[in-house]
C-alpha cells in the first residue's frame, strides 16, 4: 500500500470543491479559491473563501493578516463543526468552518478597479466591460452564464432527440440579405475584394436541405452591422434550425416542443400552453405592435415568460429610405419585411408570382415573441426557383442582378430541394429573459459597449501600413 500522501496547498489533485465542504467533518482538505472577503482582527484573520461552487469561512491564528481580497490563494486546513449560535443559516457552507493549518498565495491582487461584490448595475457599463474578466466574478454574471449553459445543453439535448444533425456553416461568406448591413472583411489573395461575415447562416441551411440532411441545427454566430441598441449588438447567437418535408404548423409545433422543453429544464415558467397563436394585423391593432408582452403585473413579478406566435405578416414593405440596406435590396421602392427567402402563404402565389397587389402579398413567416421581445423568427422557405425569382422582381432586381444575387440558389433549386421551412431562436434574448435580465449584455460574457468597441480589448483599431498595403487598401484622410 502507498503511504498516504501528506495534503499540500499546492497540489491541485488534493483540492475539494467549497460546495463539499460539508462532507468532509473533522478531515483536513485542500482548499482553492478567491478571497472574497477579510476580516482581519489582529491575531485572529477570517476569510471568506469563494470558488464555483460557493463560498466558506476561513479562520487563521496568527496568519492570513496579509491577504488582499481577490487575491488567488490555496489553502490546507481542518473542516469544523460551528457551535449551533455561530451557524449561519444564509450560506450552503454556514454549519462549518476551515481552521487553516497553512496557505500559500497563488496570485496577488491588487486594489481592484471596480467591486465584484455587489450585482454590479451601480457602476458604469462602459468600466463593467473594460474589466469584463472582474466583472464576471459576480455572482449574479456568474449564475447567468451558467445559465447560459444549462438552456444551451437542453436545446442541443432535445434536438437531438428529435433527429437534428449539428453542422457548421462558413463564417467568411457572401451577403446574406437579412436586412442589415454587411460586415465585410477584406481578402489579401484577391485584393479588392472582400468577404461578407454571415448575418445568418440562412442560405447555407437551405442547401442543407438540398443536400438531403433534412434536419439541420446549429448555435449560429451571426454578426450584423446594426445601429446599435439596448436590446441589440452586432454580433449574436441563435439556435438556427431547418426541416424538410414541414408545413407551417408541424415546423411550429416542432419548434414549440423544443422551446418548452429546454425552458422548463431550466426552471422557467411559461405562462400559456400551447402558446398562443396571434395575427399580425390582429397585434397591430390590439398592442399597437407586434412584439408584444402578455403579462400581467403579477406575472412579471414572477418572472413569468409569455410566449406567442405571430403569423401571416406582410411580405413587403416601402422601402426606409434613411436605411441603407433596405435602399440596396429594395430597388424597385419595395422590399421584404422578413426574410426574401420565404415563400408567400399558397392564396398569394398567383399574385406573387405576378408581382401584383404587392402590399396585400401574406409571407409564411412566423415569429415567437415573448415578454415583448421577438425571440425567435422563420418562415416556410421558396424551394422553387420560379417564386424566389419573383420575390427578387418585386424588389426591383434584374435578371443578372438576381443571378449575381442568388444564382446559387436558384441552381440548387432546380436539382432536387425538398420543401422546407426553419426558424432561428435567439439564445441571447432568451438568456436574458430566463434570468430576469432587461439589457442583451447581461447575458453575454463579453459583448460589446453601447458606442461599439470590444469589451477588455480595445476594437475596432487601426491596423499597420503594411496590412494595408498587402490588402490594397489605402485610407483616406478624413476631411
Ligand atoms: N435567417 C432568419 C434570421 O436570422 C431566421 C430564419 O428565417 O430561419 O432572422
Amino acid at each position: 500500500m502507498q503511504p498516504m500522501q501528506k495534503l499540500s496547498p499546492t497540489l491541485y489533485s488534493q483540492r475539494t470543491a467549497i460546495g463539499d465542504t460539508l462532507n468532509n467533518v473533522g478531515q483536513e482538505v485542500v482548499l482553492q479559491g478567491w478571497v472574497a472577503t477579510k476580516r482581519d482582527h489582529g491575531k485572529i484573520t477570517f476569510i471568506d473563501l469563494r470558488d464555483r461552487t460557493g463560498t466558506i469561512q476561513c479562520v487563521g491564528f496568527k496568519m492570513m493578516g496579509e491577504l488582499t481580497t481577490e487575491s488567488v490563494v490555496s489553502l490546507v486546513g481542518l473542516v469544523k463543526e460551528r457551535p449551533e449560535r455561530m451557524v449561519n443559516k444564509d450560506v450552503p457552507t454556514g454549519s462549518v468552518e476551515i481552521e487553516v493549518i497553512s496557505y500559500e498565495v497563488l496570485n496577488k491582487a491588487k486594489e481592484l478597479p471596480i467591486q465584484v461584490d455587489t450585482d454590479g448595475k451601480e457602476i458604469n457599463e462602459e468600466v463593467r466591460l473594460r474589466y469584463r474578466y472582474l466583472d464576471l466574478r459576480r455572482e449574479r454574471m456568474r449564475n447567468t452564464m451558467k445559465l447560459r449553459s444549462d438552456i444551451a445543453y437542453e436545446f442541443r439535448q432535445a434536438l437531438r432527440d428529435e433527429k437534428f444533425t449539428e453542422v457548421e456553416t462558413p463564417m467568411l461568406t457572401k451577403s446574406t440579405k437579412e436586412g442589415s448591413r454587411d460586415f465585410v472583411v477584406p481578402s489579401r489573395f484577391q485584393p479588392g475584394k472582400f468577404y461578407a461575415l454571415p448575418q445568418s447562416p440562412q442560405q447555407y441551411k437551405q442547401l442543407l436541405m438540398t443536400a438531403g440532411i433534412e434536419r439541420y441545427f446549429q448555435f449560429a454566430r451571426c454578426i450584423r452591422d446594426e445601429d446599435l441598441r439596448a436590446d441589440r449588438g452586432f454580433e449574436h447567437t441563435q439556435i438556427d434550425l431547418e426541416m424538410s418535408f414541414v408545413d407551417q404548423e408541424m415546423l411550429m409545433k416542432t419548434v414549440e416542443g423544443l422551446v418548452k422543453r429546454a425552458v422548463s429544464a431550466v426552471g422557467g415558467k411559461m405562462k400559456q400552453d400551447p402558446f398562443p397563436v396571434v395575427e399580425y394585423k390582429d397585434a397591430m391593432e390590439k398592442y399597437g405592435e407586434d412584439r408584444f408582452d402578455l403579462r400581467t403585473e403579477e406575472d412579471k413579478a414572477n418572472n413569468v415568460l409569455a410566449f406567442a406566435w405571430v403569423v401571416k405578416f406582410p411580405f413587403f414593405k416601402h422601402v426606409d429610405k434613411s436605411d441603407a440596406a433596405e435602399v440596396a435590396d429594395g430597388k424597385s421602392g419595395w422590399t421584404f419585411t422578413h426574410n426574401p427567402f420565404s415563400t408567400p402563404l399558397p392564396e398569394h402565389l398567383e399574385d406573387h408570382l405576378a408581382g401584383k397587389n404587392i402590399a396585400d402579398i401574406v409571407t409564411s413567416q412566423y415569429d415567437l415573441v415573448c415578454n415583448g421581445y421577438e425571440v425567435g423568427g422563420g418562415s416556410i422557405r421558396a424551394h422553387n426557383p420560379e417564386v424566389l425569382k419573383a420575390t427578387f422582381k418585386i424588389m426591383g432586381y434584374t435578371d443578372e442582378e438576381i443571378q449575381a444575387s442568388v444564382g446559387h440558389m436558384l441552381e440548387a433549386f432546380e436539382v432536387g430541394t425538398p420543401p422546407h421551412g426553419g426558424i432561428a431562436l435567439g439564445l441571447d434574448r432568451f438568456v436574458m429573459l430566463l434570468a430576469g435580465e432587461t439589457s442583451l449584455k447581461e447575458a453575454i460574457a463579453f459583448p460589446m459597449t453601447s458606442s461599439g468597441r470590444t469589451s477588455v480589448m480595445d476594437a475596432p483599431n487601426e491596423i499597420d501600413e503594411s496590412q494595408l498595403k498587402e490588402l490594397g487598401i489605402a485610407i483616406k484622410p478624413k476631411k
